[in-house]
């Protein structure tokens, strides 16, 4: 049977919030579900694909940068390329600029049961390119005071993009990301994520844990790394969740 691909942008304009780390984990633990899954790394950082890929590409997804599969089993990646940052500009200025991407993914959408694009920090064109190419947009919040405010100009930029183009992802969830336990602030974050976004908040609250920052380090992915730490768990718990509510 033909299948095709369900495309999920892992997004939030604020930096450092747990956007790649996400991406890497959220992707390696779908895989092990059994899914054929696609990374394509769409920040010119570059981090994304420095786990799954050492060394440099030349080429993004803009200029004809392909697949390459990982050491993760059932995990591919379309790394950053050296050309990324300057894409940035060019779709800013050619026509039909904001639906390069969605245009590109289309041939690979029958190889693979799940693409996840990694974002930018940014309202760029890169970012606009994603959401316009998804389905689906999981947005990690780092459990702080000014999380919400950055998630409510999120969701304003991605129902303007439904007025003016009649396309935008779903949201599939709000995912709370470097849960501090001992701390009450993080505690009022959840709630009130909770409050807010009820159905479309992960049950899954993704704690501070050192070896989700350590796994990068080495190449790996917290289920190589360390899959029964805390942050392990709850990225498997994550996993499942989003599988279940993109899958539906
Ligand atoms: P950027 O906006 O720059 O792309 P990002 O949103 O992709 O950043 P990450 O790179 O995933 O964020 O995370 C920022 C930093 O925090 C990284 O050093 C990462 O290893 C670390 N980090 C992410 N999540 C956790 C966590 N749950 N516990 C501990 N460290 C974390
Ligand atoms: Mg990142």
């Amino acid at each position: 049977m033909e299948t095709s691909a369900v495309v999920v942008a892992v997004s939030n304009q604020k930096g450092g919030v747990g956007k790649t780390t996400s991406v890497v984990n959220l992707a390696s633990f779908c895989a092990l579900g059994g899914r054929r899954v696609l990374v394509v790394d769409n920040d010119p950082q570059g981090n994304a694909s420095s786990v799954f890929w050492p060394g440099s590409v030349d080429e993004s997804i803009y200029s004809g940068g392909r697949p390459i599969p990982t050491r993760q089993e059932g995990v591919s990646v379309i790394p950053a390329g050296l050309d990324l940052a300057d894409q940035e500009t060019h779709l800013r200025q050619i026509d039909g600029g904001r639906m390069r991407l969605q245009g590109l993914l289309g041939k690979y959408r029958s190889d693979f049961d799940l693409i996840v694009i990694d974002c930018p920090p940014s309202v760029s064109s890169l970012s606009i390119n994603a959401w316009m190419a998804s389905d689906w947009v999981v947005v990690p919040l780092q459990c702080e005071y000014y999380a919400l405010e950055g998630l409510s100009q999120l969701l304003q930029h991605l129902s303007d993009l439904e007025h003016t183009t009649g396309r935008a992802p779903a949201l599939a969830g709000i995912l709370l990301t470097m849960h501090e336990a001992r701390f009450g602030l993080g505690h009022q974050v959840v709630a009130e994520v909770r409050a807010h976004f009820r159905e479309r908040s992960f049950a899954s609250v993704i704690p501070r844990d050192i070896a989700l920052a350590a796994a990068p380090s080495h190449g790996q992915t917290i289920l190589d790394y360390d899959p029964l730490s805390p942050g392990g768990l709850a990225y498997l718990a994550a996993a499942k969740e989003m599988l279940h509510v993109i899958e539906r």
